[in-house]
């Protein structure tokens, strides 16, 4: 059986918020001071097991831990080893800021982990920190060489171009696709962090700006086929053992090929990040059959999956920290 929409797309990957919690307090992803600790309802890591069985029977196959930050969650291990054991799902994968990779690779590895996003938004270190309100970016490039040496292929990097913080930075973030397999994706900031308006409009950087810029030092980029539900259009320097890709979802939004659903971390399903549109799905986790009710809830939200969100400026219910990415 499919998860397929109303507009004929097939629902297969799961994003899994797994806490509001974050060490990095990222500019373009939320304002200060919303963090706390897990609230009550939290999604647990039976909750997870339950969510994972009833979108797998559903065609579900590819799974994202992420948050907030999933490696601040004690019990990501556990989630993971339960993604890994589900029938259907063939890729579990997490989107960490890599400051706690670390410490915490070998319980994630030994759970079943086989891949890792890591965000990384500048190399110079003063740039990082300004754009994370603290972080170290010397952690995050460790994370990165350990997941090199761990062979978690392909370790791809995420970067949030905003004008005036860390385009400066595009060039060398790009030059790490040169000498390694490095895997570096460059995202056009979407305004979901409620910055005034006007902020965001003169700090939004069009990927085709972004790619302009790197094509001006390393010359024309050529083309990487990709599955076409991929966000990501994918390129590579001349002689380049990684790749570079574009998310451009403001100035070429892709959602006729969403395949895409969202569960946050609150127990709510959001069947588009570009709407505010969620499911309350709390009572299913706590029906007699939790895997039959948890099927219903997402056949229920993927027939309502919109079929295109906003990227307009505009006051969100949610910021980004809250949704998971
Ligand atoms: N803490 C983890 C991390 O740093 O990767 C996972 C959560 S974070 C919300 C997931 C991804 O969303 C990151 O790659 C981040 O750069 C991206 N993101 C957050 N806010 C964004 C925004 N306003 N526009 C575009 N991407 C954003």
């Amino acid at each position: 059986m499919k998860l397929v929409d109303k507009y004929g797309r097939v629902l297969r990957d799961l994003r899994i918020s797994i806490t509001p919690r974050c060490n990095y307090h990222c500019v373009y992803c939320h304002p200060l001071g919303l963090e706390t600790s897990d609230p009550p309802g939290t999604v647990t890591t039976g909750d997870v097991r339950h969510f994972l069985r009833a979108a797998a029977e559903l065609g579900m196959e590819a799974v994202r831990f992420t948050g907030g930050e999933p490696l601040v969650r004690r019990e990501l291990p556990e989630m993971i080893a339960a993604a890994a054991a589900t029938p259907g799902v063939r890729d579990v994968a997490v989107t960490t800021n890599g400051s706690l990779f670390r410490r915490r690779h070998r319980e994630l590895l030994d759970a079943g982990l086989r891949r890792v996003n890591i965000s990384l938004d500048a190399l110079d270190p003063e740039v990082f920190s300004r754009l994370t309100r603290g972080g170290d970016v010397a952690r995050v490039w460790d994370a990165i060489e350990l997941a090199l040496e761990l062979e978690l292929h392909p370790v791809k990097l995420n970067a949030v171009v905003i004008g005036g913080v860390n385009d400066g930075e595009v060039v060398r973030l790009a030059r790490l696709s040169v000498d390694r397999p490095l895997h570096v994706r460059f995202i056009e900031y979407m305004h979901l962090n409620n910055a005034p308006a006007a902020e965001y409009r003169r700090q939004f950087v069009p990927g085709a700006q972004t790619r302009a810029r790197i094509e001006e030092q390393f010359g024309a980029l050529a083309e990487v086929p990709t599955d076409p539900s991929s966000p990501a259009r994918v390129w590579r320097i001349a002689g380049g053992q990684g790749t570079i890709g574009f998310i451009n979802p403001v100035s070429e939004p892709f959602c006729a090929n969403c395949t895409r659903l969202r569960l946050t971390s609150d127990r709510k399903i959001r069947p588009c990040l570009l709407t505010d549109l969620e499911f309350d799905i709390a009572p299913a986790f706590a029906a007699e059959d939790p895997v039959a009710a948890l099927r219903e809830a997402l056949l229920f939200a993927a027939g309502r999956k919109p079929e295109r969100g906003s990227t307009l400026p505009a006051m969100r219910e949610r910021v980004m920290l809250r949704i998971g990415g």
